[in-house]
């Protein structure tokens, strides 16, 4: 899609530190990182909010692929954090969906 600034990465015109690729999903540093270890996985396909995203095969893959990178980078068994916000009072501010990975500290909770 255009104007969005997660197809823009995907596509290679806008640069990101990707940590993983295939086909379906792309994993990348937040560039606002708000822990120690902060990334997003999106999926290729752009969509916009959860609410569009009916494909249960690629919403379980943007889990698994989190926890991969989390395993290889070696904070899973510290902890993390997975969160996917979703429009004005999830605070979504790109309209690709994404699932943030946060670690590397202890997170608070309630986020508030
Ligand atoms: P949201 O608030 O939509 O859940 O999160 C969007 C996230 O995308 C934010 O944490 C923000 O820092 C990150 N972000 C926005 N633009 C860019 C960008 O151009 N590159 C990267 N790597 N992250 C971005
Ligand atoms: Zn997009």
């Amino acid at each position: 899609m255009t104007n969005c600034i997660f197809c823009s990465i995907i596509k290679g015109d806008i640069p990101a530190e990707k940590l993983y690729e295939d086909d379906k999903v792309l994993a990348f540093k937040d560039v606002n990182a708000q822990a120690p270890e902060h990334f997003l996985v999106i999926p290729k396909e752009h969509i916009s909010t959860p609410n569009d995203a009916t494909d249960e095969a690629l919403l379980g893959k943007l889990n698994t692929t989190a926890v991969m990178i989390a395993k290889e980078r070696g904070f899973s068994e510290s902890g993390y954090r997975l969160v996917m916000n979703c429009n004005s009072d999830g605070c979504q501010s790109v309209f690709h969906i994404h699932l943030h990975c946060l670690g590397g500290r202890q997170l608070n909770w309630p986020p508030g």
